[in-house]
């Protein structure tokens, strides 16, 4: 495993971590959490991804069961949660003080944790003023219960914003963004952020490096009866999958299987060291519902050193981008 700093903080995150979105509670178990995430930390991961909303807080039950069986030393592991949905109630959304503070409490609990070191704000929130968001995680971290903060496909204004609120008042500043990337969805990453690598030091804690399991390459003979896209609750993705842009990307999947078995690596482990290939990626978050896949998965980064400048521009000739020109002197 490799490990790089979360942005310009002195963390250092496997640049393989692992999440639990969709999976845990409704494909995985307590005992194949368990399994996975020991697999995943003797891989050398050092970092488990979670949030309040997944699973209505079931996602953060079977990870903190888990890390009470696995029982290994805190300081050798990073866990997450994020706050924005945690129920119907105007109290319990959002980034209010109350909700944020009620959230992690509630993480903590569920995670059975003394502290989070990574919490995220899920979403943007325009009805609470900035300031009242970063004083409270600044608040959070002076209390001990938190050890980084960070947003969640917040842009690059509004991250600005909060980093701005927090140098005027000499507070503590968002240190990672936890953005989607995948060779499907590039923008915030490569385009929006561009400037806060260097300017704030963000460290970006990637999502989706799949695109959901499209760049797998498995659904090119439509939709596998185990796949994700048949849970309850999860029919917009297999509506998404069914449009015209879905159908395109599955397209474009089999053109990019064609150069993954030229360099002689699984699609899916291509997608993924195409990801971590971004230096400004801190950690690419695995997404697993079996063993196999995670297995797989953590093999992903023997595929980036033949990812050559070659490999790259025919990657971007698929993806439908010209490659840059050469530069003229
Ligand atoms: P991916 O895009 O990598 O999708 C993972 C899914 O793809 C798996 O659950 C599985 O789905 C399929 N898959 C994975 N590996 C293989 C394989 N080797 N062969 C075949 N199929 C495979 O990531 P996720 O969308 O799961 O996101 C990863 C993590 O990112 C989440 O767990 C979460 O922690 C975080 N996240 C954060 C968000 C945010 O808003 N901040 C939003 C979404 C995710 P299947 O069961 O269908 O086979």
């Amino acid at each position: 495993m490799e490990y790089r700093r979360l942005g310009r903080s002195g963390l250092k995150v496997s640049t393989l971590s692992f999440g639990s979105w969709v999976t845990f509670k409704a494909q995985v178990d307590v005992s194949l959490a368990e399994e996975m995430m020991k697999t995943a930390y003797d891989a050398g991961v050092n970092f488990f991804d979670n949030a309040e909303v997944y699973a209505d807080g079931a996602s953060e039950e079977i990870m903190g069961t888990a890390l009470k069986k696995l029982a290994w030393s805190r300081d050798t592991y990073i866990v997450s949660s994020k706050a924005f949905w945690g129920g119907q109630l105007p109290t319990q959304r959002g980034l209010s003080r109350k909700h944020l503070t009620d959230a992690c409490h509630a993480a903590l609990k569920r995670l059975q944790v003394e502290y989070l070191d990574l919490f995220f704000c899920h979403r943007p929130d325009e009805s609470t003023p900035i300031e009242e968001t970063v004083r409270t995680m600044n608040d959070l971290i002076h209390q001990g219960k938190v050890l980084y903060w960070g947003t969640s496909e917040w842009d690059s204004q509004q991250i600005m914003e909060a980093y701005g609120v927090a140098r005027q008042y000499g507070l503590i500043p968002p240190a990672m963004e936890q953005p989607e990337y995948n060779m499907f969805r590039r923008d915030k990453v490569e385009s929006d952020y561009r400037r806060l690598y260097s300017e704030i030091g963000l460290g970006t804690t990637i999502w989706s490096p799949l695109a959901s399991g499209l760049l797998t390459g498995k659904y090119s003979q439509g939709l596998p009866a185990d796949s994700r896209v048949h849970l309850p609750g999860y029919g917009w993705l297999k509506r998404m999958f069914e449009s015209a842009d879905g159908q395109e990307k599955i397209r474009k999947a089999g053109e990019l299987q064609k150069i993954a078995d030229e360099i002689g690596h699984s699609l899916t482990n291509m997608s993924l060291a195409w990801c971590a290939a971004n230096p400004n990626v801190s950690t690419v978050i695995l997404g697993a519902s079996k063993m196999s896949q995670l297995t797989e998965n953590l093999k992903a980064l023997d595929a980036l050193p033949v990812l050559t400048t070659e490999v790259m521009e025919k990657i971007e000739t698929v993806l439908g981008n010209k490659p840059a020109p050469p530069p003229q002197f």
